[in-house]
């Protein structure tokens, strides 16, 4: 049963009654069937309570039982590809290339993480043992761990309908810390996520979890999500989205009488510094490839390079010249839905009206498309003019000529906390990429070199995040296995007697995990 329009309220289903609204095709420009209803307050009280209610003994599953559980879910979703393919592209213009890939990638990050908890040691197993002839004091037994925070909300992203929305990285991470999930749909493509939310909850029936695992409200406004950032049940919060939108929440969550992490993936302009040999040697391959990686997706992803930084010299023409031939040539693209489409007009507007901003090119963008945009301004305006370094959520990006080295240095050290850097260098340019490369590693959470940042691969070295702004806490990563920290917190057992410890901790390692055993990393 799919389309109801109604949320998920653990294994039941909410009611009418609340504000209705519908999905939208932007490739089509109308409006689609059936209607939603956003979640009653009633209702997210209840998803709340339900996840709370669930919390311990989920926590308390082993990790086979949780990997199991992960798996089924992962099954659910590579199973669905049909029911996704014939309404996700309509909601989203994304073609259904795209929404296959993404499919996969969704059901893959379950699978990443049931992974993770057969192997364990995730948890961060550190036992220093008691020492009872130490002078002057003796020490008692430690032994920490991580475990989960409680139920998480998760608030979908527009632009990733399915590997960072519903049925994305942060539910499979705070599902498989032990978290029970309260998800809110994004309004862009609120079918897609019924029908995620009914694979997840599918797999919860399957594995005869408690209902309140998972629940998935629906609403085209802000009053759900801060109701359900408000309830005292909620422990942290996982958000993609705007910048805006990721800073309400914090001072929300901050403002509890208990108050809870956000961590907000909010963004960035990903910035690209092509250094001189590179640029000398290659102008155009470095202008087709950056091209693409703008054009890509029309633009609406967080890596999406917005700010490209070159030194005046050989190359810098035919880089610009092949750059305006590549974006200026490439037709208008549907964006996610009408409103990102209008805020990517704004913003591309707002730098053609600059005075100290050159437009080289600017396409018509109408209804719910967006053309690419490329601006070109001195180093010295962007060092001067924060405006310049604004995200432009879409196919935009401003192309900035620096004098020398040292004034694209200059630029590179006056950034705030951005996703990625990425750096094009030839052999010659390691002296400047060797000094660049600590003040980017300052500012980002992912350097590249001679590549470009969108793409981002699911692995257990993946940092997505970065410093804020780009997140709301540079310490933690919103892609691959490490995102699993932002749901888990240390406990330490004093004295606890072995039979009570959990089995991660116990002397007999049953689960042959690595453990951290009197500082030394071992597996016995
Ligand atoms: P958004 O406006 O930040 O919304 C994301 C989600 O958060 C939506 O479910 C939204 O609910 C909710 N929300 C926003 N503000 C809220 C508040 N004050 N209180 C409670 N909930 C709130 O992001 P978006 O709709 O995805 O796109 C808008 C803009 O965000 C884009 O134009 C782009 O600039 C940026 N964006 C950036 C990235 C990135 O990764 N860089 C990704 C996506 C979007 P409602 O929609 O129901 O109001």
């Amino acid at each position: 049963m799919s389309g109801t329009g109604l949320s998920l309220i653990g294994a039941g289903r909410g009611e009418p009654g609340g504000p209705t609204f519908t999905g939208w095709n932007p490739t089509e420009n109308v409006a689609l069937e059936p209607r939603f209803h956003g979640a009653l307050p009633h209702e997210v009280a209840r998803a709340c309570q339900l996840a709370e209610e669930a919390a311990p003994a989920f926590a308390a599953l082993s990790a086979r039982q949780r990997a199991v559980f992960l798996e089924h879910v992962a099954e659910a979703l590579a199973g669905a590809e049909a029911e996704f393919l014939a309404i996700t592209p309509k909601e989203t213009g994304l073609p259904p290339a795209r929404i296959q890939n993404e499919l996969g990638r969704a059901a893959n990050q379950f699978r990443l993480f049931a992974r993770l908890l057969e192997e364990g040691s995730w948890v961060d197993a550190r036992i220093d043992r008691a020492l009872p002839d130490r002078r002057p004091a003796p020490r008692p037994d430690l032994r920490s761990m991580l475990r989960a925070v409680g139920p998480v909300a998760v608030f979908g992203a527009s632009n990733f309908p399915l590997a960072f929305s519903v049925a994305g990285g942060d539910t499979a991470s705070a599902l498989a810390a032990g978290c029970p999930v309260v998800a809110k749909a994004h309004p862009a493509h609120p079918a897609t996520s019924e029908l995620a939310g009914l694979k997840i909850r599918a797999a919860v029936a399957a594995c005869g979890l408690s209902e309140g695992v998972f629940s998935l409200l629906l609403d085209a406004g802000i009053e759900v999500g801060q109701a359900l950032v408000r309830h005292p049940a909620i422990r942290a919060v996982g958000f993609t989205g705007s910048r805006a939108g990721g800073r309400a929440l914090m001072e929300l969550a901050a403002s509890r009488a208990v108050p809870i992490p956000v961590f907000a993936e909010m963004g960035s302009i990903n910035p690209v510094f092509l250094l001189p040999e590179a640029l000398a040697a290659r102008p155009q391959v470095l202008a087709d490839s950056l091209a693409a990686s703008i054009l890509q997706g029309a633009g609406q992803f967080c890596t999406s390079p917005g700010l490209l930084v070159a030194v005046d010299g050989p190359g810098y023409e035919a880089f610009r010249a092949r750059l305006v031939e590549k974006l200026g040539g490439a037709p208008a693209a549907p964006m996610l839905t009408p409103a990102i489409a209008a805020r990517f007009r704004e913003g591309v507007e707002r730098l053609a009206s600059r005075q100290d901003t050159r437009t080289c090119v600017q396409g018509a963008s109408t209804g719910a498309h967006g053309a690419a945009a490329l601006f070109e301004a001195e180093a010295g305006v962007v060092l001067s003019q924060g405006a310049l370094t604004e995200e432009v959520f879409g196919s935009c990006a401003v192309l900035t000529r620096a004098r020398d080295v040292v004034e694209l240095t200059r630029v590179a050290s006056r950034l705030e906390g951005q996703l990625t850097a990425t750096l094009m260098v030839d052999a010659a340019d390691h002296e400047c990429a060797a000094q660049l490369l600590p003040v980017l590693a300052d500012r980002v959470g992912r350097v590249l070199v001679n590549g470009v940042p969108t793409g981002v691969e699911v692995c257990p070295a993946m940092v997505h995040g970065g410093p804020f702004p780009a997140s709301s806490d540079g310490r933690f990563t919103a892609v691959g296995t490490g995102a699993i920290r932002r749901f888990a917190r240390p406990v330490c057992f004093q004295d606890v007697p072995d039979a009570l410890l959990p089995a991660e901790l116990r002397e007999a390692n049953p689960l042959s995990l690595w453990r951290t055993v009197d500082g030394v990393l071992k597996r016995e």
